[in-house]
Parts: structure tokens; C-alpha cells; sequence
């Protein structure tokens, strides 16, 4: 039985003030997410003060990125060196906003969650189909092309150190989600084109939903039987709401 990972993503928002307050409320109903794995992926700055906030809860601290390249001439970049360096353990890569504005096609993004986990960090990596890919009828075979792309990168069986996560780029920051027959038919798209490749490592791989999860919607997207999680962005930045979330998801 897969164990259900619940991550945050604050994106670029977050003040060393306001980042406090998040970590004094999550603290005080951290036990509540008992049972599902709970990851903080915060923007670069704060990841120390995150790992310092969350030391002693059952929470882990990731990036939201990773530069392709190793310690070097690189301006302006944060390796993942780096964030192990800072006790940071997991990374979101691929975000479609990334794919959108910052040219990451899906070779850039393969090798990122290759990067990752030759360095030993938990890669949590998006896919997901464009308004304009699921109104022609390919939100299928979008899906496929990109998880393709990270098996001719990353062997299934290392992919399971970290995640995927399906974030159909209509549902991101739009408060329109997918429902859960929605999800559950991409969801089983993605643990088909693993399973292909290696039925055990699709059977424990961690496939998470993310786009306009709230703590509204999460239970019925939750309970979906190939939703392993969720990827969770506005919603995550008020604490009390991102631990309704994690305690709306099957304990295990
Ligand atoms: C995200 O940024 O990964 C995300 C899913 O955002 P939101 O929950 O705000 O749609």
C-alpha cells in the first residue's frame, strides 16, 4: 500500500516573518498528518530556516528547482549540491510554470530529475497537459510524452525515490480542479507508461495530483485508487489548510 506524500509548494511567496508564523500553526497540528509523508518546497532563501522549522516534526524541507549543472561557473544558479548541503531532500522539477516561462522543455526536465537523484536527492516531478493539449484530445499522449522523456533518463526503479505529480496546467492557480475521475483516468496513463517498463516499480510509484487542491476537494481526489498524494500550491500557504489536506489523504 502506497504511502501518501502531501507536498507543498509556496512558489515565490514567503517572508522570514510570515514563514514563521506558517511553521509556528503547522507545529501546533503537525500531528494530525500522521500516517502520510509531508514535504515544504520553499524558495531557495528560506529553505535554511524552513529545515531549522521543521527539524523535529515529521516533515521534510525541498527546493523548487535544481540547475542542471554541477558547482561551477554558473551565475545566478543553485545546484543540487547545494541544497543537500542545507539539509534539503527533496526537489519539485518540471513545474509547468517553469516549462512555460523558463524554456524547460522535457529533455531539460529529465535530466534535472536525473541530476537529483544521482545526487541523492527525491525529485518530485511534474507532468501535465495545457488547456489547449485536452480540448484537442491529447491530454493522453501529452502525459505519455513526458514521462517517456524521464524514463530515457531515469530508470522507473529510481524514479520511485521521488515522485510524479500531475498537474494538468488548467487546474494550476486557477481554482478549477480536475475532478477525481479526471485525475484517476491520467493517473493510471502514468503508472501504465511506467508499468510498462517495470510493473513493480509502476505498482509503488507515488503519482500525485496538483492543481486547485484545497481542503474542499481533497478527500474526494484523495481517495482516487492511483492518487498517491498531492502537490499543493495557494492552498498550501496558509498552514491550517495544507495540514487539512495532508489529514484528508488515507493514512498509512
Ligand atoms: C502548483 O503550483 O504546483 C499548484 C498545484 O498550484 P495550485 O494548488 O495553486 O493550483
Amino acid at each position: 500500500m502506497r504511502k501518501q506524500l502531501i507536498a507543498a509548494n509556496w512558489k515565490m511567496n514567503g517572508t522570514r516573518a510570515a514563514n514563521a508564523q506558517w511553521l509556528d500553526a503547522f507545529r501546533a497540528v503537525a500531528a494530525s498528518t500522521a500516517g502520510r509523508d509531508v514535504v515544504v518546497c520553499a524558495p531557495y532563501p528560506y529553505l535554511p530556516q524552513l529545515v531549522a522549522g521543521l527539524a523535529g516534526l515529521a516533515a521534510e524541507a525541498g527546493a523548487q528547482d535544481l540547475c542542471i549543472d554541477a558547482p561551477g561557473a554558473h551565475t545566478g544558479d543553485v545546484c543540487g549540491e547545494m541544497l543537500l548541503d542545507v539539509g534539503v531532500g527533496w526537489v519539485i522539477v518540471g513545474h509547468s510554470e517553469r516549462r512555460a516561462t523558463r524554456g524547460e522543455d522535457d529533455a531539460i526536465v529529465a535530466t534535472k530529475a536525473a541530476r537529483a537523484l544521482a545526487l541523492g536527492l527525491r525529485p518530485i516531478a511534474c507532468v501535465g497537459e495545457t488547456l489547449e493539449e485536452r480540448d484537442a484530445g491529447r491530454a493522453t499522449a501529452v502525459v505519455e510524452r513526458q514521462v517517456a522523456a524521464l524514463l530515457q533518463r531515469c530508470p522507473a526503479r529510481d524514479l520511485l525515490k521521488g515522485a510524479i505529480a500531475y498537474e494538468p496546467v488548467w487546474a494550476i492557480g486557477t481554482g478549477r480542479n480536475a475532478t477525481g475521475a479526471q485525475a484517476q483516468e491520467i493517473h493510471s496513463v502514468v503508472r501504465g507508461a511506467i508499468a510498462r517498463h517495470d510493473a513493480d516499480a509502476a505498482a509503488a510509484l507515488r503519482v500525485l495530483y496538483g492543481g486547485s487542491v484545497k481542503p474542499g476537494n481533497a478527500a474526494e481526489l484523495l481517495a482516487q485508487p492511483d492518487i498517491d498524494g498531492a502537490l499543493v500550491g495557494g492552498a498550501s500557504l496558509v498552514a491550517a489548510d495544507f495540514a487539512a489536506i495532508c489529514s484528508a489523504a488515507p493514512a498509512r
